[in-house]
C-alpha cells in the first residue's frame, strides 16, 4: 500500500502541498482536512481589492472543485481536526472520526486576536479574517458607517484604507504608532502620513477602555476617557498561530514567537512523521544565518507548502527563502524583503524622495543589510534579496544613491 498522507487545514499552505505531493509522485490517499465551509483561497486581497470591492469574492479561490477531484485529493469542508496521536499515528475530528497517516502536514494556519474589553461582543464590532468577514464588511462599508478600526498593524490599516474608498468617516484608535512593530519610527511617520493626507484621523497612544451601545455598538471608549462614536468598530490587534494540536501532542513550540510550533529547515517538527507550514509554525531562515522567524506572510505559505510536500514523500528539501510581504494603502504600494528583529535599533538608510513616497528603506546591523523595503518604486525586490543574501558590508553613501545600481553596491 502507498503511504497515506493527511493534511490539517485548508488555507494556501495545504493547497500548495497538496498540488506537489501529487505533481511529486504521491499516488496513495490525500485527505485534507479544512475547518472553513470553503475550498482553500488567498487571504491578501480581503482586505484590499474585496473589501474596497474591486474584484469579486471568488475570485481568491485558489482551485475549484474539479481541480481537487482530478487529483484524487479529498477535501472535507467544515471538518476540524481536534485530536493529534503521533504514536497511533491518528487524526481525530470534532464529528469523532479518525484517520490513520503516515504523515500529517500541520498547516493551520493562525485566527485572530479578540479585542478583551466590556462590549467587544456587540454587533457591529467585527474581525478580518476569512472571507466571509470581507464581505461582510465590504457590504456595511457601503453603507458609510463611522468606521473606527482598533489597531494600526497591516491589517488595521489596510482595513482603514478600504474603508476611505467607501467613503466612510475612519479613525483608527491604537496604543503604538502605524506599523511601528515593523518598520520603526521614520517609517512608521510615512504610513501615518499617508493616511492623514487621505482623511484618516489617528488617535495613537489610546487604549480602548470599553465599546458601547445598546443592541449594536455606538461609540468606542479610550482608556484615557475619550468617546468616540462608531457605527462600526474593525478590530485590528494580531492573530496567534493555532498550534494547539501540536502542543497537545507534546511538539515543541517556539514560546518567544507567538508559541508557533519548531520545525527544521526541511518543515520537520519535534515528530519526524510531522510536518508543518505557514504562519503556523517558525523556521530557520538559513539566508538569516538560520536565526528562527516566524512570520504571518502569504509568501511563505506559498513556498513552504511545496517544501513541506517534498519533505513528506522523503525527498531532500528545504525553506531557503527570505521573508516576503507586500502591502497596499492609498497611493502606497509597498513590498518588503528580510527580516529585522528591532528595526528601532537597526540603520535606516532610505533612497530616494520620502516626502513623495517614491523611495527604497533598508535596515542595517553591522553594516549589513537585513531588509528593504520599497514604497513604489517597483521591481527591485530580487536585488534587495541578492543584497540580503550577499551578507557583505555595504556603503551607506552609496545604497542611499538612486544613481548608484543596486546591482553595483
Ligand atoms: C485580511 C488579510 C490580509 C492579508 N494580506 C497579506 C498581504 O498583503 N501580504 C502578505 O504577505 N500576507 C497577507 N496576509 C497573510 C496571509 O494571508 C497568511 O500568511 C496566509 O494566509 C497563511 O496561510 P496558511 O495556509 O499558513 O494559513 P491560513 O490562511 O490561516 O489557513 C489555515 C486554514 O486552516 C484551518 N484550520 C485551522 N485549524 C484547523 C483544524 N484544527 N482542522 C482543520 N482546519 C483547520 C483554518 O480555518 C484556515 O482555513 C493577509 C491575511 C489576512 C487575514
Amino acid at each position: 500500500m502507498p503511504p497515506g498522507f493527511v493534511i490539517v487545514g485548508g488555507g494556501l499552505a495545504a493547497a500548495r502541498a497538496a498540488e506537489t505531493l501529487r505533481d511529486e509522485g504521491h499516488d496513495g490517499a490525500l485527505t485534507v482536512l479544512a475547518a472553513e465551509p470553503r475550498l482553500p483561497y488567498d487571504r491578501p486581497p480581503l482586505s484590499k481589492e474585496v473589501l474596497k470591492g474591486d474584484d469579486e469574492p471568488d475570485s481568491t479561490v485558489l482551485h475549484d472543485e474539479a481541480w481537487y477531484a482530478e487529483r484524487d485529493i479529498e477535501v472535507r469542508l467544515g471538518v476540524e481536526a481536534t485530536g493529534l496521536d503521533t504514536a497511533a499515528h491518528r487524526v481525530t475530528t470534532a464529528d469523532g472520526e479518525s484517520l490513520d497517516y503516515d504523515k500529517v502536514l500541520l498547516a493551520t494556519g493562525s485566527r485572530v486576536l479578540q479585542l478583551p474589553v466590556p462590549g467587544s461582543d456587540l454587533d457591529g464590532v467585527v474581525t478580518l479574517r476569512t472571507l466571509e468577514d470581507s464581505v461582510a464588511l465590504r457590504d456595511r462599508f457601503a453603507d458609510r458607517p463611522h468606521v473606527v478600526v482598533v489597531g494600526a498593524g497591516w491589517i488595521g490599516m489596510e482595513a482603514a484604507a478600504a474603508a476611505r474608498a467607501h467613503g466612510c468617516e475612519v479613525s483608527v484608535v491604537s496604543p503604538a504608532a502605524p506599523l511601528i512593530r515593523a518598520l520603526g519610527d521614520r517609517m512608521s511617520r510615512v504610513f501615518a502620513r499617508a493616511h492623514r493626507d487621505n482623511g484618516v484621523d489617528l488617535v495613537l497612544h489610546a487604549g480602548v477602555q470599553s465599546l458601547r451601545g445598546k443592541d449594536r455598538v455606538e461609540a468606542l471608549v479610550t482608556t484615557d476617557g475619550r468617546v468616540f462614536e462608531a457605527d462600526l468598530v474593525v478590530v485590528g490587534v494580531g492573530v496567534q498561530p493555532n498550534a494547539e494540536l501540536a502542543a497537545a501532542a507534546g511538539l515543541s513550540l517556539a514560546e518567544g514567537l507567538g508559541g508557533a510550533v519548531v520545525v527544521d529547515s526541511a518543515l520537520r517538527t519535534s515528530d519526524p512523521d510531522v510536518v508543518a507550514a505557514g504562519d503556523v509554525c517558525a523556521w530557520p531562515c538559513r539566508p538569516l544565518a538560520d536565526r528562527r522567524v516566524h512570520v504571518e506572510h502569504w509568501a511563505n505559505a506559498h513556498d513552504a507548502g511545496p517544501v513541506a510536500a517534498r519533505t513528506m514523500l522523503g525527498k531532500q528539501a528545504s525553506h531557503d527563502v527570505l521573508p516576503f510581504f507586500w502591502s497596499d494603502q492609498f497611493d502606497i504600494g509597498m513590498e518588503y524583503v528580510g527580516h529585522t528583529v528591532d528595526p528601532a535599533t537597526a540603520d535606516l538608510v532610505t533612497r530616494g524622495d520620502v516626502e513623495t513616497r517614491e523611495f527604497m528603506a533598508f535596515w542595517l546591523v553591522d553594516g549589513r543589510i537585513e531588509a528593504g523595503m520599497h514604497s513604489n518604486v517597483w521591481d527591485t525586490v530580487d536585488h534587495v534579496q541578492d543584497l540580503i543574501r550577499g551578507g557583505r558590508e555595504v556603503d551607506t553613501a552609496r545604497l542611499a544613491d538612486p544613481d548608484v545600481p543596486l546591482t553595483d553596491l
